[in-house]
Order: C-alpha cells, then structure tokens, then sequence
C-alpha cells in the first residue's frame, strides 16, 4: 500500500487514456521505474489545462505525482520530447501506436522493466529516420519476447536439447522453440516450417536493428514472419497481440 500524501517523480509515454467525469482523464503510462500504471489528471479535459501536449501520444514527459487515496494523481508534467515530427506522417504515427498498444498488452501494472522503456525510445526516434515500419514491426515484437523471457530456441531444440547441425522444420510455440527430428512424434502443437522462414526468423533473431534493416523480405514473407510471430507473443503473453499488417489496416480503413 503507497503512503498517501507524497510526492515522487518518474519519467513515462502515455500508452492511453480515457474521459473521468466531467474534467479528468483516466491515463494509462509506461514509466521508466514503476512500468505501466494508471493515474488520474485532474482537470485534463479542460481547455488550456495545464498538461498541455505532455497528455499525448507519443510524447516522453518528466511527471509529478502525488498519492491520494485512489490510483496516484497527475500533478505536473514536463515534456522532454512530443515526438512533434511523428504526428506528422501517417504510418510514423501508426508505429508509435503499435509499439504502445503491444506494450500496454505485454505488461501487467506496475511490472517495471526500463529495457523497454529505452527501447521504445529507441524505436520511435528511429522511426524518424528510417520507413521500414515491416521490419521495425518485427524486430520490436521479437526484442519484446526477449525482454519477456520467452526468446524461442533456435541452435538447439527446444525439447531434448540437442544442438542442431543443420536447420530443422520442427517448431512448437508451447515449447518454445524449433524441434528436432526425434521430438517431432512427442509434440502435440507441431508445426513444420519452410526452412527459408526459419533462416529469416534466425537472422531477425541474432542480428542488431541495423544489420535487420538490410533484410530484403517478399510480401508473402513478411505476412508469414508478421503473423507467426504475433502468435508466439499471443501464446505466451495470454493476449492478442494484432500483426503489424493489420494493425496498419485497421487504421487505413478507420481514416
Ligand atoms: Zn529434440
């Protein structure tokens, strides 16, 4: 139980919030000590209120909260960065939407992990360099399973342990990982893989950002790798994380 009546700082990206009464705002942050936590901005929706533009997405606020007797209260906000340029490109915009809606669905409150909050940084500064939003989309999911805990296994199988000589087909999302030949018959959820998938998905794997960036993917490629690993961070965070694809539809659509 938080003390009441104290003041303490963090710094966090508002990943959503909804209308509270007649004036304030229910705003979901990521902050990078506390994680995801909810708090109340009391006069938010007032005209000129004093959060200004610290209260939209995707801008990264130095906030003051204050423990009340509910869910802590928003007392001051100091923008650090409004990611100005994001707001003005579509897909920019959508990305830094995606990486918040995929973190607001893989973290529970209050479960702090500033890995992430660096590199959601990290990705939404890049975004203003580089349009490769498919390959970025990927690579964010899969830094996300690592940070998680659940990076599959892809040198040895994920079952017996074995290394493998050569890529095998075998893949099992409950395990966790590719599958050797012997461990095929044991796997209630075994999938077979083309083995060009499998090299992609290592190299997105074991390669930096930068080096990602090179990665020449088809269109059917890319939806393949969108939509297994969307299904791994589904299967393991207990929650449907949306492809990027689709994501980005949704919103075309809804525009
Ligand atoms: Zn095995």
């Amino acid at each position: 139980m938080m003390k009441t009546g104290r003041y303490w700082k963090d710094q966090g990206i508002v990943l959503k919030s909804i209308n509270f009464g007649e004036l304030d705002r229910i705003v979901t942050l990521f902050t990078r000590k506390k994680g995801k936590i909810n708090v109340i901005a009391k006069g938010a929706r007032k005209v000129g209120n004093r959060f200004g533009p610290a209260l939209d997405c995707p801008a990264i606020s130095n906030f003051m909260f204050y423990n009340g007797r509910g869910m802590p209260v928003l007392s001051q906000a100091e923008i650090v960065d409004c990611h100005r340029e994001i707001g003005k490109k579509t897909n920019q915009w959508v990305f830094a939407n995606y990486l918040l809606f995929a973190i607001d669905r893989c973290y529970e409150p209050e479960e702090s992990d500033e890995r992430i909050f660096e590199t959601v940084l990290f990705y939404l500064d890049l975004s203003t360099k580089c349009e490769n939003f498919y390959i970025l989309a990927l690579k964010f999911r899969i830094d996300l399973i690592r940070f998680l805990g659940f990076l599959p296994r892809i040198r040895s199988c994920a079952v017996c342990g074995k290394p493998f000589k050569k890529i095998p087909q075998g893949w099992s999302v409950a395990s966790g990982g590719m599958i050797c030949e012997k461990c095929f018959s044991s796997i209630a959820d075994i999938h077979y893989l083309p083995p060009n998938m499998m090299t992609l998905l290592a190299k997105l794997m074991t390669f930096s950002c930068a080096s990602c960036l090179s990665i020449q993917l088809r269109e059917n490629q890319f939806a393949y790798l969108d939509r297994f690993v969307s299904e791994y961070l589904t299967y393991h965070v207990g929650k449907k994380i949306t492809e990027w694809k689709i994501f980005l539809e949704r919103f075309q659509e809804a525009s």
